[in-house]
């Protein structure tokens, strides 16, 4: 199938490693210009170089995507390099344990910022753009947004509120033709679920336990899985897609774990 997202330009928020670097990889293979923006200079340039000499078309951008300057910052460099935006991926995220009880009122806000605050600055600055392209954005989300896990109040309401943005900028931007869907992971293998299931107490009888209730083949879904969807929709074969939350999970979030 032909995705037809050649030439096309894409930013990759935290494309630079796990879930993100599968879907920049992806956008380049699909002949894309992927725009790679992450805080880490060393890890952004790690994976543009192997795009590039696989062929590809990558750039980066070093950003701290808490900071609205840096958001702006993505978006002036995306255009003095290519010249264009045709889609924005907001996926860099972590869930960073502020919680009810082990939280307060400073760390919580800071986990919107750094969870919530650049998907909306990263749509903003690239609207006009978006909206000259006709393009699209794939925000990547969580199961957390409909489960809960405890003890992470923040990325929480960053991911609850991803999912009503989803809807609204679906809406807002009906007229300019620019889509807006959501991709929600459950349980995949990458560096920040290392992070994570390594603070656990007992991790490696924890993670048995969780990939024991996956339905579907009783395995963590892949990096790949998740930008496979997120290329199929960022492309114009999803073209009457929109305000769409799309689970690729394994049927995790919503099936009934009891049948095995
Ligand atoms: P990851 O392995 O940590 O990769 C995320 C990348 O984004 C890292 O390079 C990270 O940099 C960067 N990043 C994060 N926050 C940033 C910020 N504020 N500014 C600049 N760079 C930032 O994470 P992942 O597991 O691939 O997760 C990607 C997305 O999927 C997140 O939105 C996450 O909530 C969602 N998700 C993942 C899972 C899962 O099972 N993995 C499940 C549900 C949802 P550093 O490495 O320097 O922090």
């Amino acid at each position: 199938m032909n995705l037809g997202l050649k030439d096309k330009v894409v930013i990759v928020t935290g494309g630079a490693k796990g879930i993100g670097e599968a879907i920049s990889r992806l956008v380049a293979e699909e002949g894309a210009v992927v725009v790679i923006a992450g805080r880490n200079q060393a890890d952004n340039d790690k994976i543009v170089t192997a795009i590039n000499n696989a062929g590809g078309r990558a750039s980066g951008v070093v950003a701290e995507l808490g900071k609205p300057g840096d958001c702006k910052k993505v978006i002036d460099e995306t255009l003095a390099a290519h010249g264009r935006i045709d889609a924005l991926v907001n996926n860099a995220g972590a869930n960073d344990g502020v919680g009810l009880e082990s939280g307060n009122p400073e760390k919580f806000m800071a986990s919107l910022q750094n969870n919530l605050s650049h998907y909306y600055n990263l749509a903003h600055y690239a609207l006009p753009h978006l909206k000259a392209a006709k393009g699209n954005i794939v925000n990547i989300g969580s199961k957390v947004a409909d489960t809960g896990q405890g003890n992470t109040s923040g990325y929480a309401a960053s991911k609850g509120a991803i999912n009503a943005l989803t809807r609204e900028w679906a809406v807002e931007l009906l007229q300019h033709s620019v889509r807006v869907n959501t991709v929600i992971p459950a349980e995949v293998w990458t560096p920040l679920y290392e992070t994570w299931i390594n603070s656990l107490p007992n991790p490696e009888e924890k993670l048995a336990s969780i990939v024991s209730k996956i339905p579907l083949e009783k395995r963590m879904t892949t990096s790949d899985e998740i930008a496979a969807m997120t290329v199929f929709l960022l492309s114009d074969r999803s073209a009457h897609t929109t305000g769409q939350i799309i689970y690729v999970d394994g049927g995790y979030t919503h099936l009934d774990r009891s049948i095995s």
